[in-house]
């Protein structure tokens, strides 16, 4: 960019012009256009800069540009059409302290005047550095019956309405309100009934604006718990009471996606284990999508979103997106599975420490300190882990684990198709081929059933 467009303040401001012929007409049609007090030096002026200046529009000066005229001046313009007299009067202009501008001549000019298109007080200004003065008048053509002669006076009302819109909070409330000005109540007013009417139809339209509340787009993260729609918190039931899209997991039930909103879209986003049916990227980029439009979102995630549940990697893609958002807990599939057999994930004597593992990651069969998970009295919640049973099987007998430590797993906690299938580290992979477990499983390392243990006490006191 060789020269760098600006709007200058030319209010009050003197501009001066040196010619009286065709050129000095053509940029003083411009220049009248403006605020500024023009004056023209000129010894034979043309018909029209006469009229002019008998109407009072600019000073007429009927002799040769001489030192000092430009004196105050901001701009200054030798139009005199004659290569000698425009580097005279120029030089003495710029020895004033204007800016200067030699008409068809670039190379020694200060400043180009550009094409412009006028909706005062909206201007565009079209420079194409000398290079193509064709296609910057196409252009103006062009944005000239594209933008409605309206658009002036609509932009006069709208400034002189400023002040007033100042009551709506900055940011988008304030944004809605203009471009509903622009883009419908205004140019609807100017065409039912002109000026008068479009001032009406603003203070009307920026009362409705005050009493509107409309909702910034926000996204909730909501667990959804294992599948009772009675294990939802409070929390999730407002939230799922008031979304207007509900994005969720395989894992939420139909039965809790039954408590949505009438009105809201559902969308199931779900990804299975291995090969997912919809990638992050695209649920990350949905999330968005419909925040930034506006909507309350709900991202409705199966048991605890904290828990296995991808959720930073969407609370990032959110938060890059400048939008709001929080996390509503749930009950993790963990917390379920142990109240279904009546145990504890802690219990004194026992473990002091329970730990969440998934089967797999985005790699394979996932890799923990077996060691420490082979110790008598571990406890440990296997999510995700039907697959890798037998690899899970394999690490922990390798690193010394006790061939009857109890496993139980428990399929579809707290829902009606619960089942719950109580064995041992040695029987684990071959019970769990022959239970065909299709629903989601949670595998408890290091707990039985409570109700399984007592009977096993007890024979043991029969024994005794
Ligand atoms: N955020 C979820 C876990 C998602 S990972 C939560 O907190 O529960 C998915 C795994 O969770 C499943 O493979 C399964 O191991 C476990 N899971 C989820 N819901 C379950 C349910 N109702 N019954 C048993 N296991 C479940």
């Amino acid at each position: 960019m060789k020269h760098f467009p600006i709007f200058l303040a030319v209010e009050g401001r003197r501009i001066v012009l040196s010619g009286g012929g065709e050129a000095a007409l053509a940029k003083l049609r411009l220049l009248r256009k403006t605020e500024a007090h023009l004056t023209v030096f000129a010894r034979h002026p043309a018909p029209e800069i006469e009229q002019w200046a008998a109407e009072g529009n600019l000073r007429l000066v009927r002799r040769a540009f001489q030192p000092g005229d430009a004196l105050c001046a901001v701009l200054f313009y030798a139009a005199d059409e004659d290569t000698v007299e425009d580097a005279r009067t120029s030089a003495l202009a710029r020895a004033d302290g204007a800016l200067v501008n030699i008409v068809d001549n670039l190379m020694d000019s200060q400043f180009i005047t550009p094409a412009i298109v006028d909706r005062d007080p909206v201007t565009v200004a079209i420079g194409t550095e000398g290079a193509a003065p064709v296609l910057a008048r196409a252009i103006k053509a062009d944005l000239e019956a594209r933008l409605p002669a309206t658009l002036g006076p609509l932009a006069r009302i709208g400034k002189a309405f400023r002040k007033a819109a100042d009551v709506l909070p900055m940011g988008r409330r304030r944004r809605d309100f203009w471009a509903d000005y622009y883009f419908n109540t205004g140019p609807r007013a100017m065409d039912q009934g002109g000026e008068d009417h479009v001032k009406t139809a603003l203070q009307a339209s920026l009362e409705k604006h005050q009493n509107e509340h409309p909702r910034e787009g926000h996204v909730a993260f909501v667990g959804a718990g294992p599948g009772d729609p009675e294990l939802l918190t409070l929390k999730a039931r407002k939230a799922l009471d008031t979304a207007d899209v509900v994005i969720h997991d395989r894992l939420v039930t139909p039965e809790i996606l039954e408590l949505a909103r009438r009105e809201a879209i559902l969308i199931d986003a779900g990804k299975e284990g291995f090969g997912a049916s919809m990638s992050q990227e695209a649920i990350n980029a949905l999330i968005v999508e419909h925040a930034a439009a506006g909507a309350q979102v709900v991202r409705l995630k199966g048991g605890d979103p904290t828990v296995f549940g991808r959720l930073d990697e969407e609370i990032e893609a959110v938060t890059a997106s400048g939008i709001s958002w929080h996390v509503v807990p749930g009950i993790t599939a963990a917390s379920a599975s142990v109240a279904s057999i009546g145990q504890s994930l802690t219990k004194r004597g026992r473990n002091a420490s329970v730990r969440f593992l998934t089967g797999h990651d985005m790699k394979g069969f996932a890799d923990h300190d077996w060691h420490a998970l082979a110790r008598p009295g571990e406890v440990a919640a296997i999510y995700m882990g039907k697959k890798s049973a037998r690899f899970i099987q394999g690490r922990l007998i390798m690193h010394g684990a006790d061939r009857a430590t109890p496993v139980t797993v428990i399929e579809n906690v707290s829902r009606p198709d619960q089942r719950v299938l109580a064995t041992t580290l040695d029987r684990l992979p071959a019970d769990l081929t022959e239970a065909d477990l299709t629903g989601p499983a949670l595998t408890f390392l290091g707990l039985s059933p409570r109700a399984a243990e007592a009977q096993l006490d007890h024979s043991k006191q029969e024994l005794a």
